[in-house]
């Protein structure tokens, strides 16, 4: 099986052979094309093995489709638990989406809000975001989720270990109901549980 399989544009086809990749890894065997159908998808993937790509190069190929932000208005929200997590995720959105038309930017906490504010202006198609600072620049009128296609909580357990939950519910209350969720988290505790009751809706579940 290789990456040709799969349904994705020319341009990410590009990216994936100057990465390396040979074949997909057993998580991106399944989520890619569960992520193509538009369901809600929850995946229980631990670092390393290639869930990054696993969620980005699907998310991509759905975003190439639709319409581009208009100003200050994101398609894809990507919560991380930690800036060294958004970092790594938004570096993987920018090689796996080099050769697309997309934008992306990533903000987090510890940094000046101003500069955060002016680059999402003009609206970005992939927005990588630690959960404070998001609510930050929602609340400073920097971001608006009315264009909101894809939520993806990446590392949810993390997240909620880190104190998160009330955040990451304040945020799901601010988004469009009309979405796609993605849950990817490497453990599924009874607290994952219950967030996943309120966050996706007949989910495809992906265990490797
Ligand atoms: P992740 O689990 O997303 O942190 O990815 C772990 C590492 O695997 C990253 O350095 C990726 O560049 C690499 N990687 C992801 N997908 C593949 C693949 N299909 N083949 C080889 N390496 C990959």
């Amino acid at each position: 099986m290789s990456f040709a399989n799969f349904p994705l544009s020319p341009e990410l086809q590009k990216a994936i052979s100057e990465q390396g990749y040979n074949e997909p890894s057993p998580i991106q065997k399944e989520s890619i094309p569960a992520i193509l159908t538009g369901k809600d998808v929850m995946a229980a993937a631990q670092t390393g093995t290639g869930k990054t790509a696993g969620f980005t190069l699907p998310l991509l190929q759905l975003l190439q489709q639709g319409q581009k932000a208009k100003a200050n208005q994101v398609r894809a929200l990507i919560l991380t638990p930690t800036r060294e997590l958004a970092a790594q995720v938004a570096q993987s959105v920018a090689t796996y989406g080099k050769h697309t038309a997309l934008s992306s930017e990533v903000v987090f906490g510890g940094v000046k809000i101003n500069p955060q504010m002016m680059k999402l202006r003009a609206g970005c198609d992939v927005l990588i975001a630690t959960p404070g600072r998001l609510l930050d620049l929602y609340q400073q009128n920097a971001i608006k989720f009315s264009q909101l296609e894809v939520l993806v909580l990446d590392e949810a357990d993390r997240m909620l270990d880190m104190g998160f939950i009330r955040d990451i519910k304040k945020i799901m209350a601010l988004l469009p109901k009309q979405r796609q969720n993605l849950l990817f988290s490497a453990t599924f505790s009874p607290e994952i549980k219950a967030l996943a009751k309120d966050l996706v809706h007949s989910p495809i579940e992906i265990s490797v």
